[in-house]
């Protein structure tokens, strides 16, 4: 406590007169106010004066050594004495004496006789004024201290801004001191701007205190922010000083500039991202809501902020339209981030629908206290939609929309599935359009779309909603059918597929006609994998068109025995390749007129595993189909070349005929395969002659016509192989250059007995003639035949009569014989 009326307990007291009753007196009188010490005369009181420090002394004036007055004299000229208190004590009375002592630098006075009470109060005010003086001193210190430690900067200024007072001693806040400040104008001591605003703000407010906030710089530095505030002091209604406080604000306000950036940064983020943002209160209650999130909802903002988010963001399930729960509750409850539900879609207040995707995520203040939430969003509408799309696509044919291979696995592999749990079975219904090939060459590609198209629709017209038709292939179509009890069933199903496609189709004003071939394949009966029900399907449909097209056929075991041999075959055939063990026999051509040798027929034969050949009938349509034919053919047309230029060489020259099929005839490099095969063999080209068939001709009538009209130019012969079973057009044969027709053998087999047979015959001979062609009978057996022909005026004719096709070493013996025969 500053303040007190108890009188401390280390007071001392002392005591000086040359009278030991006054001493005792005086010590009687007031010894319960500290304690006491005792003089007789002036030099012990200044020595124990010095030596105790006593608050006060009561100080005899009248002593024989010393008068008191010099003892107060010497106490006060030194400056160990001087603050302590001197209540005179004397016998003297009158005006004058107290003034001399007072003037001497007494306190207070004190007359003998000595009254108890008034010298122990007048002894105690005086201890009491000291003590109060004391605590005064030690509060202004206090004061002063406080002042100076505190953060702002406080200043007085008189009614004309004249500064009275400042705090800051070291002249921290604008380089000048407190001392220097003084009497300094507001505008010296302080940068004018500030000074001037301060005068203004001051002086237009009415109230008696005035705070703002302002800045200055100082020497070019960064800013400072000052909040200051000043209150009037009033005397008599009259304005007579400033008290000025000045606190520094400048990292407040530099945080809470940098706290709005971030937040305007943010503002402008949240609202120029692609995505939909909704943040809550913890209540869940709108505090923000982004352009994307208005347009999406259908809210503005204005309406939007302070409505729970289920009101704006109206989620529900995109299947079952029903309410879903908004990701930002669980998030408030669940105190973390959560996906939305899939398949969620939000409805705007005008009810557009948008399929959503996104996560709601709690909101926490620095202490990690959820304060919110924040839901970002997106509409997903499109991608889902194109996603839709792609599935839609990657599984369907792009020109019928039917579903496609990949898609059709998936649903064979299921109806086999559920086939085997309910003991039903699957059918697969291969179906091929018949010469569609010859349909898209001869009529364009995009009217054989148009075709494909009308199939596709006409047969999923037919079938019923648990089949699927798929497109597998160029004109191949797959039929599945589940769930099949019997086997009836399918055959009624394979019959409607013909029938239906049998009725014309009418593309671009014309009717056509087409027909397909149905290869039916039945699970778990004829397979039990999806890879082997798919190929049995296609080997039934080629039975299909083996049979003669327009028809359906089921696979079989025997079916399944050809398929086992065909394997079989291909393997010896890429065998027989590799090793280039084909072999080649030799059949004359014969003038009929005399019996001469007039060319050979180069024929193929493979060696068969147990000794024997396989017949080209069989290898040669495998190869084909394999597109084995090109190495095997160049190989057969090679080693032929040789053989006749052996021929040749120990002989006589033999014209050569060598099989060109029409899938060695449309690569690219044929013509060079030939003229290689004579090159390696030397052999002269026009003792070589190639036998094409019409399909070779029909594939690329334009490449035809060029690769004929090279060899021709080379000088290499060009049959036309088989003629009569093909197309065998007159305007056909008029536009290739060919030098030799050769009449079927299966005409010249009947045209003994087959009238018709022998006026193809007739005709193609007659043809021959006009057209200046070399002309072949294939097939001669009898005499019957010879005659017949040579009536008919056919020149050359082969066939068994004269000699079966003959091996290498047979052959040259043949020829050795006809040479021998011809000397
Ligand atoms: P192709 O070119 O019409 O050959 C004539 C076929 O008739 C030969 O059958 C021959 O053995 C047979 N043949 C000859 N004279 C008679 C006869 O008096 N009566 C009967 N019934 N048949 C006779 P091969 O050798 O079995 O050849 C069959 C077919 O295989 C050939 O018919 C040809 O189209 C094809 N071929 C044979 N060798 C080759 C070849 O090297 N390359 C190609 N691409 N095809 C070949
Ligand atoms: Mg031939
Ligand atoms: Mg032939």
């Amino acid at each position: 406590m500053l303040l007190s009326n108890r009188i401390d307990d280390t007071t001392r007291i002392l005591l000086v007169d040359d009278e030991p009753a006054n001493l005792m007196m005086l010590e009687e009188a007031l010894g319960e106010l500290g304690t006491i010490y005792c003089a007789s005369n002036g030099n012990e009181a200044l020595s124990m004066a010095m030596e105790l420090s006593p608050d006060i002394v009561l100080l005899d004036i009248d002593m024989p050594d010393m008068s008191g007055l010099e003892v107060c004299q010497r106490l006060k000229n030194d400056a160990r004495t001087v603050n302590i208190s001197i209540i005179f004590v004397t016998s003297y009375q009158g005006d004058e004496i107290e003034v001399t002592s007072l003037a001497n630098g007494g306190v207070d006075f004190i007359t003998k006789p000595i009254n108890f009470n008034t010298c122990r109060l007048r002894v105690k005010n005086q201890l009491l004024i000291q003590q109060h003086a004391k605590s005064l001193k030690q509060a202004k210190e206090e004061l002063h201290r406080l002042v100076t430690q505190v953060p702002v900067q406080i200043t007085y200024w008189d009614a004309n801004w004249v500064n009275q007072f400042c705090n800051d001693y070291s002249g921290t806040w604008f380089g000048i001191t407190a001392a220097d400040m003084s009497a300094q104008s507001i505008s010296e001591a302080f940068p004018v701007p500030l000074g001037e605003e301060i005068i203004r703000f001051t002086e237009q407010s009415d109230g008696l205190a005035v705070q703002f906030d302002s800045s200055y710089c100082k020497n070019g530095q960064a800013p400072k922010y000052v909040q200051i505030s000043v209150s009037k002091s009033i005397q008599e209604d009259e304005v007579v000083g400033y008290l000025l406080t000045m606190v520094d604000i400048t990292s407040i306000k530099l945080a809470k500039a940098e706290l709005f950036n971030e937040k305007e940064r943010l503002r402008i983020t949240l609202n120029s991202i692609g995505d939909a943002v909704i943040a809550t209160d913890i209540e869940g209650t709108i505090t923000f809501i982004n352009p994307i999130a208005e347009r999406m909802t259908g809210w503005h903002a204005r309406d939007a902020i302070g409505i729970p988010v289920e009101e704006v963001m109206n989620l529900m399930d995109a299947s079952t339209h029903q309410k879903s729960l908004n990701p930002i509750r669980l998030a408030l409850e669940e105190a973390r981030i959560v996906g939305m539900a899939m398949n969620c879609q939000l409805v705007s207040q005008a009810g557009d629908a948008y399929r959503v995707e996104d996560s709601a995520a709690p909101i926490r203040d620095s202490g990690g206290n959820i304060t919110g939430a924040i839901i970002v969003f997106h509409d997903v509408s499109e991608a889902i939609a194109m996603s839709v799309k792609m599935s839609h696509l990657a599984n369907h044919d792009q020109l019928t929309d039917l579903p496609n291979r990949i898609l059709l696995h998936d649903r064979l592999e299921y109806a086999c599935k559920l086939a085997s749990y309910t003991s039903k079975k699957v059918a697969t219904l291969l179906i091929d359009i018949d010469h569609f090939k010859f349909i898209n060459d001869t009529l364009g590609h995009s009217f054989g779309d148009r075709l494909i198209k009308q199939v596709a629709g006409r047969i999923s017209q037919t079938i019923g909603p648990n089949c699927t038709l798929a497109r597998v292939g160029g004109d191949e179509f797959l039929l599945l059918v589940p769930n099949v009890i019997q086997l009836e069933d399918i055959q009624a199903i394979a019959c409607n597929v013909t029938n239906v496609i049998s009725r014309p189709f009418t593309l671009g004003g014309n009717e056509y006609n087409v027909s397909v071939s149905v290869g039916v394949s039945v699970f778990p009966d004829d397979a039990k994998d999806q890879e082997t029900i798919m190929r049995h399907a296609d080997v039934a449909m080629y039975r299909a068109k083996k049979e003669g097209r327009n028809r359906y056929c089921f696979f079989s075991d025997e079916l399944e025995h050809q398929l086992m041999q065909r394997h079989h075959l291909e393997k010896q055939l890429r065998e027989t390749i590799a090793t280039r063990s084909i072999e080649v026999f030799y059949q004359p051509k014969i003038r009929l007129a005399d019996g001469a040798l007039v060319g050979v027929e180069a024929l193929a034969r493979m060696p068969a595993e147990g000794g024997g050949y396989v017949s080209p009938l069989e290898f040669i349509p495998l190869a084909e189909e394999t597109n084995l034919i090109v190495p095997l053919g160049q190989q057969i047309l090679e080693k032929a070349c040789c053989h006749a230029v052996r021929w040749k060489e120990l002989y006589r020259e033999v014209p050569l005929s060598v099989n060109v099929a029409s899938a060695q005839f449309s690569e690219s490099d044929f013509v060079q395969t030939v003229v290689e095969a004579l090159e390696g063999s030397s052999l002269p080209a026009h003792l070589l002659e190639l036998e094409v068939t019409e399909t070779a001709l029909m594939d690329d009538t334009e490449k035809a016509q060029s690769i004929l009209s090279i060899l021709s130019d080379k000088g290499i012969k060009v049959a036309l192989d088989d003629f009569g079973t093909g197309y065998s057009s007159l305007s056909y044969l008029k536009k290739f250059k060919m030098d030799v027709l050769k009449i079927d053998q299966s005409f010249v087999r009947d045209m003994l007995t087959d009238n018709s047979d022998y006026d193809i015959v007739k005709t193609v001979v007659s043809l021959a003639e006009s057209m200046a062609l070399d002309l072949v009978a294939e097939g001669i057996e009898t005499e019957g035949h010879v005659q017949a022909l040579v009536a008919l005026g056919c020149p050359v004719g082969q066939g068994y009569l004269f000699s079966k096709p003959l091996p290498l070493d047979e052959f040259e013996k043949y020829l050795q014989k006809k040479l021998e025969e011809s000397l």
